[in-house]
């Protein structure tokens, strides 16, 4: 007997059951959580876990993340759809598709290069024209993109990389999970005129940001 598996399906579930009872308000982050495959970003013998609540294996020792991670995530950033947003830690692609889904251009920056490659294609399977990546180090920013109006750091750190905020513009907002390498908070950075405004959340668990800018190694 075939046994089919209907992703739409699988999505819808995961967004009552993980997000909305979590306190996921944003109607526009419930909907691309809706819609974006999980399935397409990992591997073929993982798909029937891409809708568990947990974070995944994606290969080369780094993770997609958990899907109420990557919502809360999305939901602080506060995207109306006009914005253009740098990801540091393409990783599977989810995230960035999710963001693509939400703002106007997404940048991606990963350090691994079979990843990033990887990470492109799925962009390009799925048709996405608003998402551009490269391979390197992300704790540099992308200077020659910048201004952001928003920046999201997907790997942990143990603070925001300098060159980062230099290239938010004004008004705009960092997220990123910032602590030690076994735990971090997620901390939301607003920028204004003449200050930062720093809000700590949703604590978290993630893989390091390694870089000039984040861990050695
Ligand atoms: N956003 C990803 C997704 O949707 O699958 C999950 C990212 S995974 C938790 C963290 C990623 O950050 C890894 O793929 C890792 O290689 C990458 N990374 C770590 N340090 C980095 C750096 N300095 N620049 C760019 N990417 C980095």
């Amino acid at each position: 007997m075939e046994f089919v598996v209907d992703f739409k399906e699988l999505r819808e579930l995961m967004v009552k059951t993980q997000l909305i009872p979590r306190g996921i308000t944003d109607e526009r982050v419930l909907n691309a959580m809706k819609k974006v495959p999980r399935h397409v970003f990992v591997d073929d013998n993982m798909q029937y876990k891409a809708y568990d609540d947990m974070a995944l294996s994606i290969g080369e020792g780094q993770t997609i993340s958990q899907p109420y991670m990557v919502a809360v995530m999305t939901e602080l950033l506060d995207l109306t759809g006009t914005e253009r947003v740098l990801e540091i830690g393409t990783g599977s692609g989810y995230q960035g598709a999710i963001l693509a889904e939400l703002a106007k251009e997404v940048y991606t920056i990963e350090r691994v290069s079979v990843l990033a490659d990887r990470a492109e294609d799925k962009f390009n399977s799925l048709g996405y024209k608003n998402i551009k990546v490269k391979t390197g180090d992300g704790t540099l920013g992308w200077p020659e993109e910048s201004p952001f109006d928003r920046i999201i750091i997907t790997a942990g750190t143990p603070k925001i990389p300098e060159p980062l905020f230099k290239q938010l513009s004004e008004d705009g907002i960092i997220i990123a999970p910032v602590g030690d390498r076994f735990s971090q908070q997620l901390l939301k950075v607003r920028k204004s005129k003449d200050n930062l405004h720093e809000d700590f959340h949703t604590p978290c668990v993630f893989v390091p940001l390694i870089g000039k800018y984040g861990w050695n190694s």
